[in-house]
């Protein structure tokens, strides 16, 4: 479902990611962790085509991420993104963030395009603030709304960037919950974050990257308990 080889991203004449290959299969949970300036958020950004990438071939649900129009389009109804900054549009209500790439993207009817929203405004447990405006919503209920917003597009992968790191402690289990249960549904996503707790629980595979590189990925079981390399272990020794 998404097949990554050798890819490589230069910024000028710094290499921020040097050579990565994955596979990610369908319905599976991947989160990648590693130190700031790793270039976890550049690599999550070269998946649905923000960077043009230096090097390398990025294919997702069998089609070759190029720099056209229309490989573009493809790549990006595929993939949802949540970051870190909820990006809501602040003029629309919570339901008119949601219902807006639908209708103006896919053309859905309104109607049509409401009663999903309606649904997965259920499914995030917002029910109730349809006609909030995002001003008015905690970072939680934001957040859970970005992601309603990106599930509205019906993605068949999700990408989430560090999504619980700019909220308040108390406000994280709500939008981890909301990821879990995603998760649960069978979404093939790719997660970053640093809650230890989220990729042992829910992970099928945790990656460690340092210098744009995987350094080591495998089951969480095996790399929070057992890590095989001394750049993991002193990452993880932080968390512990
Ligand atoms: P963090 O945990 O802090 O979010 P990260 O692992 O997501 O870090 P990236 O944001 O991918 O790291 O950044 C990796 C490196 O690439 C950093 O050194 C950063 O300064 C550099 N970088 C990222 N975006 C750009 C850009 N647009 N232009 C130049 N350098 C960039
Ligand atoms: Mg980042």
């Amino acid at each position: 479902m998404i097949d990554i080889h050798g890819l490589i991203k230069d910024f000028g004449v710094t290499r921020v990611i040097d050579g990565i290959d994955m596979t990610v299969s369908e319905g599976e949970v991947v989160v990648l962790i590693g130190a700031s300036g790793s270039g976890k958020s550049t690599f999550l950004r070269c998946l649905n085509g923000l960077e043009t990438l230096t090097a390398g071939e990025i294919v997702i649900e069998s089609v070759l991420l190029e720099r056209n129009p229309k490989s573009l389009k493809q790549i990006r109804r595929e993939v949802g993104m949540v970051f870190q900054q909820f990006n809501l549009f602040p003029h629309l209500t919570v339901l008119g963030n949601i219902i807006e790439a639908p209708v103006h993207v896919l053309k859905q009817r309104k109607n049509d395009a409401i009663q999903v929203a309606l649904e997965l405004l259920t499914k995030v447990g917002l029910s109730d603030k349809q006609d909030s405006f995002p001003g008015t919503l905690s970072g939680g209920q934001g957040q859970r709304v970005a992601i309603a917003r990106a599930l509205a597009m019906h993605p068949k992968i999700m990408l989430f960037d560090e999504p619980t790191s700019a909220l308040d402690p108390e406000l994280v289990g709500e939008v981890l919950t909301v990821m879990k249960q995603l998760a649960e549904d069978g979404m093939t996503m790719i997660v970053v974050t640093h809650e230890m707790s989220f990729a042992k629980e829910v992970a099928d595979r945790v990656i460690f990257i340092d210098e744009g590189r995987i350094v080591e990925q495998g089951p969480p079981s095996q790399i929070f308990g057992d890590p095989q390399e001394e750049r993991t272990q002193a990452f993880l020794s932080r968390f512990s």
